[in-house]
C-alpha cells in the first residue's frame, strides 16, 4: 500500500482543497521534508482566482519549514531529523542561469534538448514548489536539488521566526538590494503588505535615513513605522508624489520600490525618483505597463529600472536566518494567524478577503 499524505491541491479557479496524495519518492538529488509550519502567499491567490495558471491537481504553496525525513542517496553533509527551510525558488546551481548570476531564472529541468541542452535559462523558472512542482501546503514536500537549496534553522529559532524567509523577506529584501541603497539616502516603498514591509525593513537595515512607506490602509502603515519606516502616506488623504517632493525639497527619492504590481504605484514610483535614480520593482504584474514620457525624462534620466524575482538558495537563506538570529529585524509581527492544514481552505478564504487585520497564516500540519 503507497504511504499517503494531506495536501492542498489547485482543483480549478476559485477552488483549492485538501486532498490525500501519495508521499513522494525520494530521487537521488532530492530531500523529503515533514512540514511542521507553511504558509499562504499572494501568488497563491492569483494561482486560486485562476489569474496565475498552474496545472490542476498540483499541491500549491512555496514557503516550507520542516524537519529533513529522507535524504537521497547523493546528498551530504546533512542529517534525517535535522530542521530545515528552502527558499520558495529551488534552483539547479549548475544551470546557466545561477553561473550567470541569476540562479532564479533557472530552467535547466524544463529543456530536455535544444541549444543549451539542459542547462538553459527560463523566465521564472526557479521558482518550483507549487508552480511546477508539488508544493509545501501538504504533510511532506520533495526538495529537488537538495544539496544546493536545504538550510538549516540555526538553533533557538522557532518555525514562526524563519517563516518570512523562504520568500517575503527574501523577496522584500532583493527589492531594497536592488535598489542600490547607500547611507542618507532617501527611499520610498509603494505598498505595505508582507513583501512591502520586508522591502521597508531592508532599507533600513542597508542605511537609509529617510524611508517612506506607502499604502492605504492604516494599520499596515503603524506596522510599517515599527519595521523602520520615517514617515508614512496614505494615498486616500495626499498626492504622494507631491509630498514626496515636498519632503525632499524638490529633489527627489533617491529610490523607490514598488511592491504591488499595477501602473499607478510603478508611475508614482518613476514619478518621485530623482534625476539618476532606482526604480526596484517587486510587483507582479498582470498587464501591459506604460513608462510615461516626461516621468521617465524622455530616456534621458539616467533611470535605472530593476526587476526581480524572489533569490533561493541555502546561502540566501543562511544570511536571511542570521538576520533574525542577531536579533536585526522581528518578523514574528507579520504572522497574524494560526490554522491547521486541515482548515486551510478557510485560511485561503480569511487571506483573500484580508479578513481581520491578516498579514500572514502559519498553517500547521499538526
Ligand atoms: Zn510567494
Amino acid at each position: 500500500m503507497v504511504a499517503t499524505m494531506k495536501a492542498a491541491v489547485f482543483v480549478e479557479p476559485g477552488r483549492i482543497e485538501l486532498t490525500d496524495k501519495p508521499i513522494p519518492d525520494v530521487g537521488p538529488n532530492d530531500a523529503l521534508v515533514r512540514i511542521t509550519t507553511t504558509t499562504i502567499c499572494g501568488t497563491d491567490i492569483h494561482i486560486l482566482k485562476g489569474e496565475y495558471p498552474v496545472a490542476p491537481g498540483l499541491t500549491v504553496g512555496h514557503e516550507p519549514v520542516g524537519v529533513i525525513e529522507k535524504l537521497g542517496s547523493a546528498v551530504t553533509g546533512y542529517q534525517e531529523g535535522q530542521r530545515v527551510i528552502a527558499g520558495a525558488i529551488c534552483p539547479n546551481f549548475g544551470s546557466y542561469a545561477a553561473q550567470d548570476g541569476v540562479p532564479s531564472q533557472d530552467g535547466s529541468y524544463l529543456i530536455p534538448s535544444g541549444r543549451c541542452g539542459c542547462h538553459g535559462y527560463k523566465a521564472t523558472a526557479g521558482w518550483r514548489f507549487g508552480n511546477l512542482i508539488d508544493g509545501t501546503q501538504a504533510e511532506y514536500v520533495l526538495v529537488p536539488d537538495a544539496q544546493a537549496n536545504l538550510a538549516p534553522i540555526p538553533d533557538g529559532l522557532t518555525d514562526e521566526q524563519v517563516l518570512m524567509c523562504p520568500d517575503i523577506m527574501s523577496t522584500g529584501f532583493k527589492g531594497a538590494e536592488n535598489a542600490h541603497i547607500r547611507l542618507g539616502d532617501t527611499v520610498v516603498v509603494f505598498a505595505q503588505g508582507p513583501i512591502g514591509l520586508c522591502a521597508t525593513a531592508g532599507a533600513r537595515l542597508l542605511g537609509a535615513t529617510t524611508i517612506i512607506a506607502v499604502d492605504g490602509n492604516a494599520h499596515r502603515l503603524g506596522i510599517s513605522r515599527r519595521l523602520g519606516a520615517d514617515i508614512s502616506l496614505d494615498f486616500n488623504t495626499c498626492d504622494v508624489v507631491d509630498e514626496v517632493m515636498r519632503l525632499t525639497g524638490g529633489r527627489g527619492a533617491d529610490s523607490a520600490i514598488e511592491a504591488l504590481g499595477t501602473q499607478t504605484t510603478f508611475e508614482q514610483a518613476l514619478r518621485c525618483l530623482k534625476p539618476g535614480g532606482t526604480l526596484s520593482s517587486l510587483g507582479v504584474y498582470s498587464q501591459d505597463l506604460r513608462i510615461p514620457l516626461d516621468a521617465f525624462a524622455a530616456g534621458l534620466g539616467d533611470h535605472r529600472i530593476n526587476t526581480a524575482l524572489c533569490p533561493g538558495g541555502k546561502e540566501r537563506m543562511r544570511r536571511l536566518m542570521n538576520v533574525i538570529a542577531a536579533e536585526r529585524l522581528d518578523l514574528g509581527v507579520l504572522v497574524t494567524h494560526h490554522y491547521k492544514l486541515d482548515d486551510i481552505v478557510a485560511a485561503y478564504d480569511l487571506f483573500a478577503h484580508q479578513r481581520d487585520g491578516v498579514l500572514k497564516i502559519a498553517i500547521k500540519p499538526v
